[in-house]
């Protein structure tokens, strides 16, 4: 059997359903400004928040760590590859997030396979919002628990999925903190409420919320002022921390526990010294200054606002993640297309990432784009929003 026919097929089914992709290269530039085959684009798409991959102590950091450690950390956190500067992150991080303790993992998705399978058994049930990212879901796969989905932060379902539960040894609701495709925030203090009142475990995914939300960025559950009130709280260091990998904060057991459990922790290579010390130098960043998360909001509602007094229908938006909601795929990939010709990137995201109708171009606005970014950015979108029929 030719194997690759039975691919070709598919890919020939998404060209024709307008949900073929062609990865964009990217050439050097700034954090705002990248060059794509020899053009400069506006950047409105990067889930680099705050600006950090391009700072100077960040910077400093990973060239000092490659100096003093090599590039590598030669081996999984349990053998050799657990570095001073892994550990330092780790506590740096607890203390940030007012937890105690964090543990770090490779990646933010490999952090919620990790957390998600080890503290979930047979006899639990992991109660989950329809829009929870994609690692969520497939954490909750690789787990005997039972499953509940409640609607998109729908409080009356969640209380009716925690009374019929109640036979289960453990039960947990688990919820991104800010939904990384419309750009909304959970209902924190109200499932955290009902959390309480059924005596059930809450675990936040602050991917989008981690260096955008609460005080110097320290996430939704500070946001609200749960702190204390929330077990387990993800984040990632791949978006406005601006390297990469992922982490859990929460109580010193629970990260004893993950470490003698959580399979993407315990059998893959840790953070290279680089990437741990640049991680580490953007929490201290954090943690000295909030101009950068001033500034990220003060131009993300400034250009939603923007947007709206345009026309553009911008969902639930209520962070930097601002959808422009266009409906049909193919549509919406031309919208995108059309935008990049007039020199803005912003990524049209379509079924299945998204319902078939809800297709749309996401921008994310950043704490370094400046006046003149926005302006430019807003003049493309109207000018290619009366094209096509949206404003
Ligand atoms: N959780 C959420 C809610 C996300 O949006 C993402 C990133 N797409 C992840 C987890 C995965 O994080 P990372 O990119 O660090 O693997």
């Amino acid at each position: 059997m030719n194997y690759l026919n039975d691919l070709a097929a598919d890919i020939e089914g998404w060209k024709r359903d307008g949900r073929y992709r062609t990865m964009k290269v990217w050439e050097s530039g700034s954090d705002t400004w990248m060059n794509l085959n020899g053009r400069k684009i506006l950047q409105m798409s990067s889930n680099n928040y705050l600006g950090l991959t391009h700072h100077p102590k960040l910077k400093e950091a990973a060239i000092a760590a490659i100096e003093k450690y090599g590039v590598g950390s030669g081996s999984v956190r349990t053998i050799t590859g657990t570095l001073d500067i892994h550990d330092q992150l780790e506590l740096e991080l607890a203390a940030f997030k007012g937890t105690e303790a964090a543990l770090v993992f490779q990646s933010g998705f490999t952090t919620n396979q990790g957390a998600l399978s080890s503290i979930l058994g047979a006899d639990d049930v992991v109660i989950s919002d329809e829009l929870n990212h994609a690692s969520i879901i497939d954490g909750i796969r690789l787990t005997k628990a039972a499953r509940k989905i409640f609607a998109h932060k729908d409080m009356n379902q969640l209380e009716a999925v925690l009374k019929e539960t109640q036979k289960h040894r453990k039960r947990v609701v688990v919820t991104d903190g800010v939904f990384s495709m419309d750009g909304d925030i959970a209902p924190l203090p109200d499932i955290v409420q009902l959390a309480e009142a059924y005596d059930a475990i809450v675990y936040v995914d602050d991917a989008h919320a981690s260096g955008v939300l609460g005080k110097n960025g320290k996430g939704s559950t500070d946001h609200f002022g749960l702190n204390g009130r929330v077990h387990i709280q993800i984040g990632t260091l791949s978006k406005a921390i601006g390297a990469v990998g992922g982490y859990v904060a929460g109580a010193q057991l629970l990260k004893e526990h993950l470490i003698h459990t959580a399979r993407p922790f315990l059998f893959s290579t840790s953070q290279t010294p680089a990437v741990a010390a640049t991680c580490l130098a953007a929490i201290q960043v954090l943690r000295e200054s909030s101009d950068l998360v001033t500034k990220l909001w003060d131009n993300a509602n400034g250009f939603r606002s923007e947007l709206q007094r345009l026309g553009f229908d911008t969902g639930a938006s209520e962070t930097p993640i601002i959808p422009i909601i266009i409906g049909d795929p193919a549509q919406t990939m031309r919208f995108s297309d059309r935008l990049l010709e007039e020199g803005v990137f912003a990524q049209g995201i379509v079924y299945p990432t998204v319902a078939m109708d809800k297709g749309r171009v996401r921008l994310i606005v950043t704490a370094q784009h400046t006046k003149e970014d926005l302006a430019f950015a807003l003049n493309c979108l109207q000018k290619v929003g009366r094209e096509f029929g949206l404003v």
